[in-house]
């Protein structure tokens, strides 16, 4: 696995390589202080538990209806 680099936002130098939530650095050749954050991924709502014998309704019904025949 390959851990991101971190660079400086100012200059571009490398400052660390690695895994982090929150990161303050500051830079040895600017002294730029960079404070990183990392990404969150998408809080996932856990839904409610929903009738799951409800299918009335159905998205992307089509208009069109088949010739009955006979
Ligand atoms: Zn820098």
């Amino acid at each position: 696995m390959t851990y991101p680099t971190i660079r400086c936002g100012a200059c571009h130098r490398k400052l660390a390589e690695g895994a982090y939530s929150y990161l303050a650095i500051k830079c040895p050749r600017c002294g730029v202080i960079n404070q990183l954050k990392a990404v969150e991924p998408p809080t996932r709502t856990p839904r409610a538990s929903t009738a799951s014998d409800d299918h009335d309704t159905e998205p992307g019904h089509p208009s069109g209806q088949p010739p009955h025949r006979g």
